[in-house]
């Protein structure tokens, strides 16, 4: 297959941009390598070609957000999901505090404050926090095909810097957004923040997406069309925080970044796309994995709304 070059050409062009800079607020991020660079494409057929460093492992962060999502959707209901938290662009920053007046409800399930609450509405209803890790942990694990584990010194060093999502969770709290006890919770979405992921990994994820919810290297059903529908419009409108329009008009791939320099597209029916650099702009997005995005969409025409 002529794609492992091509990946590894465009590699080659973004790799003497060094500009940005990985997170600093979580301290063990900002420890991360920064000429880490990765390309990974996964078909809907299974077939997986990558380039660069796509077996390094680094914490997937907001990536986690919708498939976290998708999983609260499958396991409560689109009723139950929707009367919680929103699907509506915020424009605004991933940690912004913000909630819709009068409800509370977080505009949408991408910005921190409504994965917080995706995070609490995972598993059956009373499940207790241990049982709802394991099913946050046992479903990403179905989307990449491999068990996959935390990193418990990224975990820790968020902890210890978390006032602003425990801010966040107790203002969901106050709203009854939130109905277990914050800490508890944001805990937990900290620790599915802290899952371990490479690049290879995030692009089968992407690809289950792609295929409406079947992986397509383990043949594993995890969710079904309807909430993969649900999951692709969210990321297209709110994927990108404060940079979705940009993103929509450049690129017109629905797509998720994290704050460790991962970066998902996912193409309904053709691929899953994945990219790693930790360097990040200012919105919090990768710096080269947007700029590979760009060339991607424009190489192989497939922004969405390009009429063939
Ligand atoms: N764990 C990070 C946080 O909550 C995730 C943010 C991100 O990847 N944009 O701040």
């Amino acid at each position: 297959s002529p794609i492992p070059d091509y990946l590894a050409e465009a590699l080659s062009h973004v790799v003497s941009n060094t500009s940005g800079a990985p997170a600093g607020y979580i301290p063990e991020l900002a420890t991360a390598d920064p000429r880490c660079l990765a390309a990974v494409f996964a078909t809907v057929d299974g077939e997986v070609y990558g380039a660069g460093d796509v077996d390094a492992p680094f914490t997937i962060q907001s990536i986690s957000k919708p498939f976290v999502y998708a999983l609260a959707l499958a396991d409560r209901g689109f009723d139950a999901v929707l009367d919680k938290v929103g699907v509506e662009p915020s424009g605004e920053a991933f940690n912004e505090i913000s909630l819709e007046d009068g409800t509370g409800r977080p505009l949408n399930p991408m910005i921190n404050a409504g994965a917080i609450t995706a995070h609490s509405l995972t598993g059956a209803e009373g499940i207790d926090p241990a049982g709802r890790m394991a099913r946050v942990v046992g479903g990403l694990s179905a989307f990449a095909g491999r068990r996959l584990e935390t990193d418990e010194s990224v975990w820790a060093s968020e902890m210890e810097h978390a006032h602003r999502n425990l801010a966040i969770g107790h203002m969901l709290r106050s709203h009854d957004i939130l109905t277990d006890d914050p800490h508890t919770v944001v805990e937990g979405y900290i620790r599915q923040c802290s899952l371990l992921v490479s690049a290879r990994d995030l692009a089968v994820m992407a690809a289950t997406l792609a295929n409406g919810g079947v992986n397509p290297c383990s043949g594993e059903r995890v969710v079904l069309a309807p909430v993969v529908r649900q999951v692709l419009s969210v990321m297209s409108t709110c994927g990108m925080y404060d940079a979705a329009g940009d993103w929509a008009t450049q690129v017109g791939i629905p797509a998720k970044s994290g704050v460790a320099g991962g970066l998902i597209g996912a193409l309904p029916g053709q691929i899953g796309i994945a990219t790693f650099s930790p360097r990040l702009d200012p919105h919090g997005n990768s710096v080269r994995g947007v700029s590979l995005f760009e060339r991607f969409s424009s190489d192989m025409g497939l922004h969405l709304m390009e009429v063939p």
